[in-house]
């Protein structure tokens, strides 16, 4: 190509300071599953960025609903007005929550989502005469944001680890991981046993002092898509219940549709008191986040003078109006039946992906939130030596084939390496076998460079 743009090793410094030193190359455009870099290479965005664009790239409607919105009023600072775009879709999402959570409160992204349920919750129990309670209980491996206090419930030893100085250190207990478990127990006496970790967690902190348990009903990328149990969800919210202890859902990543339904807890039928939104929520198009609470936990805040919190952008006209018609869209092409049905072709497939190559030792997941993890042995459920850097290689080799996957190395109690598959809500049945083809591709140089076994 003559006039190729520069290879993203040749381009100049740049001032930009991202996480990492690997540079990738400029994008350029985008249109339903597919991006293009500058030099004309397609990319199937097989993990929807970062689980966000659930409805795809270039969805004309809310492009144009978003122009509409801009010409008439882009920020209005919610002290000073309230807006129709954000009463809409508050109206909206409350008729999808379990009964009882009728008050939405917008943000502009998953941490500060997290953030806002921690602090309600403290504000809630200091207006109710509970101010002992505090500590927040969460799991381990597990991914709730980067601020500073959501950063203190997450379990993630390489991103917590700088900061443990700063923060306050809140307990953690086991994320569910029976599939690793060899014993026994069957799988939902194993749920059961995972839950009761939270009640032994409780007795240890002491029941008065303990405010909230914060977890995901489908692991994000921490735990590389992690269902429980079906037994473990009940058990979680009667154990809360017994001490007075508040469940916090974080559905940022679970949320809006992803796993086939609307939240990942409406497949045990799940009644957190609070939940956290965003990623899909703006799928992409406008930053917007919420947390999601009832009435009987907001009132007693405002009566004692008022949730004392909030961002300037929450809740601005253009993200809510881009919101809108996100689910305008996801309800018009009835997204989450799709994302159901294609995520139970894309889990088959990965499933007969592990009978070829038997260094894939679990698939899990719901709808369209599915990931593969990698391990050395199938029966001892060993990890790879972390010497292969799989999760960083199985991305690479994609990458370079033109499929977009996520991946991590979770450090901490359960290490292994996994990767995600999560393509947008709109993939077609044509579509999953393109990308199937590219990772049966990329599986097989990364077990000839790894030396992994394949089954011919
Ligand atoms: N919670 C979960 C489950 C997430 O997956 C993420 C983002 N990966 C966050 C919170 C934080 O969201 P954000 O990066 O938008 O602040």
């Amino acid at each position: 190509m003559d006039n190729a743009k520069p290879a993203s090793s040749d381009r100049a410094p740049s001032h930009l300071f991202y996480q990492s030193r690997l540079r990738r190359p400029l994008v350029d455009r985008a249109e339903g599953i597919y991006l293009w870099d500058q030099n004309g290479k397609r990319y199937i965005d097989g993990s929807s960025g970062a689980m966000v664009v659930n409805i795809g790239h270039g969805n004309r409607h809310v492009i144009d609903t978003m122009k509409k919105q801009m010409d008439k009023v882009t920020f209005a600072y919610r002290l000073h007005f309230e807006n129709e775009p954000a009463e809409d879709l508050a109206g909206r999402i409350a008729g999808y929550m379990p009964e009882g959570m009728d008050k939405v409160f917008f943000v502009s992204g998953g941490s500060e989502a997290v953030e806002s349920c921690l602090k309600l919750a403290r504000q809630y129990a200091v207006a109710t005469g509970q101010a002992q309670r505090w500590k927040v209980i969460s799991r381990f491996p597990s991914y709730h944001g980067g601020t500073l206090g959501a950063l203190a419930v997450t379990g993630y030893a390489a991103l917590t680890d700088p900061f443990t100085a700063m923060m306050k250190e809140m307990p953690k207990i086991p994320a569910p991981t029976a599939y690793l478990d060899r014993d026994n127990f069957s799988i939902e006496e194993r749920g059961l046993r995972y839950a009761d970790k939270l009640e032994e967690a409780i007795l240890a902190e002491g029941p008065e002092s303990v405010l909230a348990f914060i977890m995901e009903p489908v692991g994000g990328a921490s735990t590389g898509a992690l269902v429980a149990p079906d037994s473990y969800y009940g058990r979680i919210r009667e154990i809360c219940d017994r001490h007075g202890v508040l469940l916090i859902h974080d559905e940022v990543m679970s949320g809006v549709g992803r796993t086939g339904k609307f939240l990942g807890g409406d497949h045990w039928n799940c009644r957190p008191d609070l939940i956290a939104l965003s990623k899909g929520f703006g799928s992409g198009y406008s930053p917007l986040g919420a947390m999601v609470a009832p009435s009987r936990m907001v009132q007693p805040v405002l009566d004692a003078g008022g949730f004392q919190h909030g961002y300037t952008y929450a809740g601005n006209p253009l993200a809510c109006a881009a919101g809108g018609a996100v689910l305008d869209e996801i309800e018009r092409l009835d997204l989450m039946g799709n994302a159901a049905a294609m995520g139970d072709l894309l889990k088959g497939e990965l499933v007969m992906l592990s009978k070829r190559f038997p260094f894939i030792g679990d698939v899990r997941g719901k709808g369209l939130l599915l990931a593969a993890e990698f391990v050395e042995n199938t029966v001892t459920m060993q990890p790879l030596a972390k010497e292969k850097n799989a999760f960083q290689r199985v991305i690479d080799i994609a990458y370079d084939k033109g499929l977009i996957i996520y991946s991590r190395r979770t450090r901490g109690g359960v290490e292994g390496d996994h990767f995600l598959v999560c393509p947008p809500m709109i993939v077609t049945r044509e579509q999953i076998g393109e990308i199937v083809a590219i990772l049966d591709d990329t599986l097989q140089d990364l077990a000839s460079e790894l030396n992994l076994p394949v089954n011919r």
